[in-house]
């Protein structure tokens, strides 16, 4: 007979404070550790996500003018990044509504974007607003999020059913989205992103689960999901959500500097009750069972495949050893992380880094320790097998791990509660 629980005896057993729940990298851990544990050792297992994310925006209501005086904004920035005013004009309120991407570019400072903004709106910063109305009356204002009356980030394509591996065939360097130092030739680097076993949509594929409405994490805070991401396929389904930035946690969010321009950082934790065999089935899946397929980075087309377990093999965390640093005369660390997350003086700032690797790969001493692996592969347009090291992570697991973890204990300490969603995430064919 097929094993089954409800949503309703979950519950109880959270209120009464006897229900199993585990991180997907607490139960692959069981798992190897060879530990026996089965369906009905598990009630609820949290899964979660921590990777660049570019489809995010900022959307914003806050007042710039006393009511009665000026008819609309037309162009509004905070600290130089252009949001869109609107859509609600707000005629006479003296009020801005704002749609502000996290991809934008700041025009006044360099290297600042909408993902490092919205980190900055979290921690509390003051941030500089300019606007101009419709009638020519230019202003600008100091405000911190907490004088916005409304502050939500909305994700329009998140969570991915994990993505890719990345090389570049050519004979050139390529500067792309998809490495942080520009992307050496011929097959001899690699760089990926995806969380591999932790992905929500690993771990719940046709979205048995997760629906429209369920209640998820997103850096730390309360949000819910608002329905299937753009671009979304049965194979490589994704989420839209939405969540209210105060609340949000710094540590989970934030932007990342490729060679090719600032990506957004997002985190989102999503909790999967186990209610039947079929979730059971997917959750136990490990690394090693999850497809990573490498493309070409010019063209983006598919040149061969590894798995998660290639790449992600318990070695989350970058260490920095500040007895074996020769202090360079110009650290390439210092300008080179990107999310700058490393001083020499102060060594790594925790809350900031992504464990992304490249401290460790232009270092030119053994300061940074990581195993960053390499695989040993024969790749389309290859002529033999050779070994390709990985120079870059574009998902940060030890961010997914902690996001789980802290889902794990709001629903353990009830603030956190599982419900049905109100609808069902229904995903596009395949898109071409
Ligand atoms: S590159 Fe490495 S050894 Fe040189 S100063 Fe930076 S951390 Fe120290
Ligand atoms: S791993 Fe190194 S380069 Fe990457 S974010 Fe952390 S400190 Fe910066």
């Amino acid at each position: 007979m097929e094993k089954k629980r409800t949503l309703e005896e979950i519950n109880s057993k959270i209120k009464e404070g006897n229900a199993n729940i585990l991180t997907v990298q607490e139960l692959i851990d069981k798992l190897e550790d060879g530990e026996n544990i089965g369906f009905e050792d598990v009630d609820v297992i949290t899964t979660a996500t921590k990777a660049l994310m570019s489809g995010i925006a900022g959307i914003f209501s806050f007042r710039l003018f006393p009511p009665k005086e000026v008819r609309k904004f037309i162009e509004v920035s905070i600290n130089g990044i252009p949001g869109f005013p609107g859509p609600c004009p707000n005629e006479f309120l003296g009020i801005i509504d704002l749609i502000l991407y996290g991809t934008a570019k700041s025009e006044t400072r360099k290297n600042y974007s909408g993902g490092m903004l919205f980190r900055d709106l979290v921690e509390g910063k003051q941030v500089n607003i300019r606007a101009k109305s419709v009638e020519g009356i230019e202003i600008e204002k100091t405000l911190t999020l907490k004088d916005f009356q409304f502050a939500r980030l909305m994700g329009t394509r998140q969570a991915i059913r994990n993505y890719f591996a990345m090389v570049n065939p050519t004979e050139n360097v390529v500067e792309t989205i998809f490495s942080a130092l520009p992307l050496k030739g011929n097959f001899s680097q690699l760089t990926f992103s995806g969380c591999g076993a932790m992905n929500p949509f690993q771990n719940d594929p046709d979205a048995d689960v997760m629906g429209i409405g369920t209640k998820i994490l997103v850096n730390g805070q309360i949000g819910y999901i608002m329905g299937p991401g753009t671009r979304n396929d049965r194979l490589k389904p994704n989420l839209q959500t939405i969540c209210d930035m105060k609340g949000m946690d710094p540590e989970f969010m934030g932007s990342f500097k490729t060679s090719y321009g600032p990506e957004s950082i997002c985190s989102i934790a999503v909790p999967l009750p186990v209610l039947n065999e079929k979730i059971w089935n997917n959750i136990i899946k490990s690394d090693n069972d999850v497809p990573l397929t490498i493309l070409n980075v010019v063209g983006r087309f598919r040149v061969g495949e590894i798995t998660y377990g290639d790449v992600w093999d318990n070695n989350f965390v970058v260490k920095f050893y500040p007895d074996k640093c020769i202090d360079c005369d110009e650290c390439p660390v210092d300008g080179k992380c990107p999310t700058d997350a490393f001083d020499l003086e102060k060594g790594i700032d925790r809350n900031r880094c992504f464990n992304c690797g490249t401290c460790y790969i232009v270092c030119p001493e053994e300061a940074f320790d990581i195993d960053l692996k390499s695989i040993n592969v024969k790749l389309e347009g290859m002529k033999e097998r050779k070994e390709i090291p990985v120079v870059l992570r574009q998902s940060d697991r030890n961010g997914a791990i902690k996001l789980a973890e802290r889902l794990k204990k709001m629903i353990l300490k009830g603030e956190f509660s599982l419900q049905k969603p109100t609808g069902e995430l229904e995903f596009a064919p395949k898109v071409k």
